[in-house]
């Protein structure tokens, strides 16, 4: 049930101090190494020794992303090339390259994360593991596939597989986990509706799922049409593991004793109370080769620290809803597109096509969101779409606190590739 018991159960004090004592070599390495940090705790004032406390991380500067950029290619190492065994590069959506090096202890510290997580999602040495995601895209799945041979699973490299060939070595060799996109698992459902097959076919028990931003909605729906336990995962190249479900699938158990997290108001970089919603900060604590300390992920979350029934102590990250650069602000309440495309599917209508308009009207913000007429309003009573509309009128507000006024417009009539949010305030 546990890949490393003494750890994932440790006591709160123990692991403080433990998590102490990492920081404190982690801050000293990247003082010693790092000239990014050498040169900004100089500026200002910081001296590694004055951090006595945990609390006293928000002393610290932020990394971004741009500084990882900025510093291309080997400019955040913290060790000589040659102790360097893996790199992970990326070009990016911008085009601008970052790389990210691991030394052999990293991919082992690595693995164990890995296993953990897999372990936590059921996966033991019976299991076949089959890796449907692209390893190249996806560092995440260099991660799972070690940590998958670590526990003595059969691991099976499908990423290059088409969805029909993926079904037919499911079927052939009997997989039992399957690791990928939530929204690969949907579309390789869909292949099983295609193939007239269904999951009596398969031997699948798990899946594991992670990369995207996925939903309640979408987890049962994957639950229901390949009959398996779905857990969700996080990580980032820059860091590795993160965090992944227990079978409980409450929230993603932190490797706390691999990483330091905290939650910032994303706009005032202020650290925000346990249980607050806001943008997730990572130092690494026993990262050699690419440490980073207050590393803004630009992934918004809140920390869970009440108790798992599976007895893991370490605290719990809600589901990744969204980044922060896509954060809208609406009236003053900060909101962000994933969440109402989840309250949409929640309440009832699935992955349905929509765009939330902004508009000031006499200095008021105007919130509304245009929203295709899904299929079924042609065929249900005009009472039953009325009380469904009202309904996500309802959880809009109520959840996001904002009077989100709800539009339907034709099938088909948002043009392919429109923007999720139009923002016509400022025009
Ligand atoms: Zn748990």
């Amino acid at each position: 049930m546990y890949w490393q018991r003494e750890i994932e159960c440790m006591d709160r004090e123990t692991l403080e101090l433990l998590q102490l004592e990492r920081l404190q070599a982690t801050l000293n390495r990247v003082v010693r190494n790092v000239p990014l940090y050498r040169q900004r705790f100089r500026e200002l004032g910081i001296d590694p020794y004055d951090i006595q406390r945990l609390e006293d991380i928000r002393h610290l500067p932020f990394t971004t992303k741009d500084d990882v950029r900025q510093n291309y290619p080997y400019g955040m190492f913290a060790v000589p090339l040659r102790d360097v065994v893996r790199m992970h590069t990326s070009s990016g959506f911008t085009g601008t390259p970052t790389v990210v090096g691991y030394t052999a202890g990293d991919l082992r510290r690595w693995a164990d994360l890995a296993a953990r997580m897999l372990t936590a999602a059921g996966v033991t040495q019976d299991d076949v593991v089959q890796m449907a995601c692209p390893y190249d895209l996806m560092s995440g799945a260099f991660g799972l596939h070690s940590g998958a041979e670590r526990i003595g699973a059969s691991v099976i490299p499908s990423a290059l597989a088409d969805p029909r060939r993926q079904i037919r070595i499911m079927q052939d060799y009997r997989t039992t986990a399957l690791v990928c996109t939530p929204s690969y698992a949907l579309h390789l459902a869909d292949t099983l509706d295609a193939l007239a097959a269904n999951k009596t076919s398969l031997s699948l028990r798990f899946a594991i799922l992670g990369s995207e931003p996925w939903t309640e909605a979408m987890r049962e729906e994957i639950e229901e049409r390949l009959g398996v336990a779905a857990t969700d995962h996080y990580g980032l190249s820059e860091i590795t593991a993160v965090a992944g479900e227990c079978l409980e699938r409450r929230g993603l158990h932190l490797h706390e004793d691999a990483v330091l997290a905290e939650i910032i108001d994303p706009i005032s970089g202020a650290p925000l109370p346990l249980g607050e919603r806001g943008e997730l900060v990572l130092t690494t604590l026993t990262k050699e080769a690419f440490p980073l300390v207050r590393y803004r992920t630009g992934d918004l979350t809140a920390i869970d620290p009440t108790p798992c029934p599976c007895g893991r102590t370490f605290r719990r990250l809600a589901r990744i809803p969204g980044r922060s650069d896509d954060m809208i602000i609406v009236g003053g309440v900060n909101v962000f597109p994933a969440q109402v495309a989840a309250i949409l599917a929640e309440a009832g209508l699935g992955q349905v096509r929509h765009q939330i308009v902004l508009e000031r009207e006499e200095h008021m913000d105007q919130a509304i969101v245009l929203l295709e007429a899904p299929e079924s309003f042609c065929t249900d009573s005009i009472k039953k779409s009325q009380r469904l509309m009202e309904n996500v009128r309802l959880r809009l507000r109520t959840e996001l606190s904002v009077a989100f006024a709800v539009r339907l417009v034709e099938p088909r009539s948002l043009p392919p590739g429109a923007p999720v949010v139009d923002d016509r305030r400022s025009r």
